[in-house]
C-alpha cells in the first residue's frame, strides 16, 4: 500500500538556495528555541550555525532575519478548495496560495465539492490539478459515504489506492451510527483516517448560532453543545468497539472535549482539531449580526473557548485546523440566518492565535507551534523539522509586525473572514514548502536582493 507521504501532491517548483541569517529558530521537536543561520541547499537544510558562522554559497540569496522567528512549516489537517465546481468561492491554486501566505506548508482538502470527491476517477483529476496548480503540498479526503448521503459507503479501498489521504463526510456528520461502524470496519482493508464532523441534525435543527443566552436574547434559533458532544461520544465508543482510528473535527464545546478525554484514557485511537476561531472568539461577536461569525459548528461561550484552549495545552485537543471554508461575498452578505456557514482562515490562522492567545499570556508560544505543526502526524505524515538533512518546510514569521487583516486584501479568492477589520500581529514574511519558496511578502521582496 502507498505511504501516505506519497499522497501529497503539489506542483515542482524551483529548489530553494538561501542563506537565512540570525533568525530565532523555535521548533519544540528538535528542541530549538534560539537564534541561528540556516542555510538552505536544493530545497534542504544544509547547515544549522550560530548566527554569523554561514555564508551564502555562489547564487544563494541571503535573507537578513535579525529578529524575526523560523517556525517549523504549518500543516492544516483542513481545509475547502472548492475544487471541482465551486471555483467562484476558491480553486486549488487560491488556496494553497492562501496556505502559503499563512506560513502552511502542506494541507489536507474537504470532499463536499460539486460532484463530491466519492469517485476514484474525481480524485484522479483532482490530484492531475495538484501537481499543475498547487503552491504547498495537498492532501484529499474522499467521501464515506456517496454524494455524503450518509447510506451507501464509497469505494473506500479504490480511493485508497488511487491515492486518497482518508475519509470524511465533513459538513455533514454520518448520522446512520449501522453506517459509520460498517465504515470502520472497511478502514481495516483500506486504511486511512476516518475524519468526523460531529453533528447531531435533529439537535441541530434550523439553528443559525450557538444555544445559549445570547440566541436567546437575539431570538435566532440556536444550535446546543449537545448537538455535537452526543456524536463524539457516541463515535468514540464506535471506534473503541472496532478498533477504529478517528479523527474529531473542529471540536467546539467543553462537553465533547469531556468525551474526547474520557475515550482517550480508555486508550480508543482517537485524535481531535479545534480551530482558531473557536479558540479565540464566542457567540459573543454573533451579536454584530455580521455573517462573517456564522460557522458550524458555531461559536459557542467563554467556557467552551477556555476548554479548548485548555485541551489544546493538554495536548488532548492534539492539533490546530482552520476549517478554511471560502464563500462568496454574494452569498455571505444577506442576513445573518440565511448566510451559509464558514469562515476562511488560512492566511490569519498563526497572527490569532498569537494575538489572541501567547500576547495575554493565555497560551505559549511553542504550543502554538507545536499544535500548528501536529496535524500532519495524525495523517501520518512527516511532521516539518528546522533540522539538518530535512526538506525545507519552514515559515519567517515578524512577530513584532502588526497588521489590518484584509487591509492589502486576501490571497484567498474570498474574504468571508471573521478576522476582517482587526488589528492583529505576527506577520508571515516568507514560506518554504517542499523545498521551494511558497510565499514571499511584498516587504521582503522589496529588501531582498536580485537573486542570479
Ligand atoms: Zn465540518
Ligand atoms: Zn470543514
Amino acid at each position: 500500500m502507498t505511504p501516505d507521504a506519497k499522497r501529497m501532491f503539489h506542483r515542482e517548483g524551483r529548489p530553494a538556495d538561501i542563506l537565512i541569517t540570525g533568525a530565532h529558530v523555535l521548533d519544540p521537536r528538535t528542541n530549538l528555541d534560539e537564534p541561528h543561520d540556516i542555510l538552505i541547499r536544493d530545497g534542504h537544510i544544509a547547515e544549522l550555525g550560530e548566527p554569523g558562522s554561514l555564508s551564502a554559497p555562489a547564487g544563494a540569496e541571503t535573507v537578513d532575519a535579525a529578529g524575526i522567528h523560523v517556525f517549523p512549516g504549518f500543516v492544516d489537517p483542513h481545509v475547502h478548495l472548492r475544487t471541482p465546481g465551486q471555483e467562484y468561492k476558491e480553486n486549488i491554486e487560491t488556496g494553497t496560495a492562501a496556505a502559503a501566505a499563512g506560513g502552511f506548508t502542506a494541507v489536507v482538502a474537504m470532499p463536499n465539492t460539486d460532484p463530491v470527491l466519492d469517485d476514484a476517477s474525481i480524485l484522479r483529476s483532482l490530484i492531475e490539478t495538484a501537481t499543475r496548480q498547487a503552491q504547498v503540498p495537498v492532501g484529499f479526503l474522499a467521501a464515506i459515504t456517496r454524494n455524503l448521503k450518509g447510506d451507501e459507503l464509497t469505494e473506500m479501498a479504490e480511493l485508497r489506492d488511487a491515492g486518497a489521504l482518508g475519509f470524511t463526510d465533513d459538513g455533514k456528520p454520518v448520522v446512520d451510527a449501522g453506517t459509520l461502524r460498517k465504515a470502520l470496519q472497511y478502514q481495516r482493508l483500506a486504511g486511512g483516517v476516518i475524519a468526523l464532523h460531529e453533528e447531531d441534525p435533529d439537535l441541530s435543527g434550523d439553528g443559525a448560532m450557538h444555544e445559549g443566552a445570547t440566541s436567546a436574547r437575539l431570538g435566532i434559533a440556536g444550535i446546543p453543545s449537545l448537538s455535537e458532544s452526543t456524536m463524539v461520544a457516541r463515535d468514540a465508543a464506535l471506534a473503541g468497539y472496532e478498533d477504529a482510528r478517528v479523527h474529531f473535527q473542529h471540536l467546539s464545546c467543553v462537553e465533547s472535549v469531556e468525551a474526547l478525554e474520557h475515550a482517550k484514557s480508555k486508550g480508543i485511537r482517537v485524535t481531535a482539531e479545534a480551530c482558531p476561531h473557536h479558540l479565540t472568539l464566542t457567540d459573543d461577536m454573533v451579536r454584530t449580526l455580521d455573517s462573517r461569525f456564522k460557522m458550524n459548528p458555531p461559536l459557542r461561550g467563554e467556557n467552551d473557548r477556555r476548554a479548548l484552549v485548555a485541551a489544546l495545552r493538554s495536548g488532548v485537543i492534539d492539533c490546530i485546523a482552520t476549517d478554511h471554508a471560502p464563500h462568496a461575498s454574494h452569498e455571505k452578505e444577506v442576513p445573518f440566518e440565511q448566510a451559509p456557514m464558514g469562515t476562511t482562515g488560512l492566511e490569519t490562522a498563526f497572527a490569532a492565535l498569537f494575538t489572541e492567545l501567547v500576547l495575554p499570556g493565555e497560551l505559549e508560544l511553542d504550543v502554538i507551534v507545536h499544535r500548528m505543526t501536529e496535524g500532519a502526524a495524525l495523517y501520518g505524515l512527516p511532521v516539518p523539522r528546522i533540522e539538518r538533512g530535512q526538506p525545507a518546510n519552514l515559515c519567517l514569521v515578524d512577530l513584532a509586525a502588526r497588521f489590518e487583516v484584509g487591509a492589502d486584501g486576501y490571497v484567498s479568492r474570498s474574504s468571508n473572514c471573521c478576522y476582517h477589520g482587526r488589528t492583529v500581529q505576527g506577520k508571515v514574511l516568507l514560506t518554504l514548502a517542499a523545498g521551494t519558496v511558497a510565499f514571499r511578502a511584498p516587504i521582503l521582496t522589496a529588501a531582498a536582493p536580485a537573486v542570479s
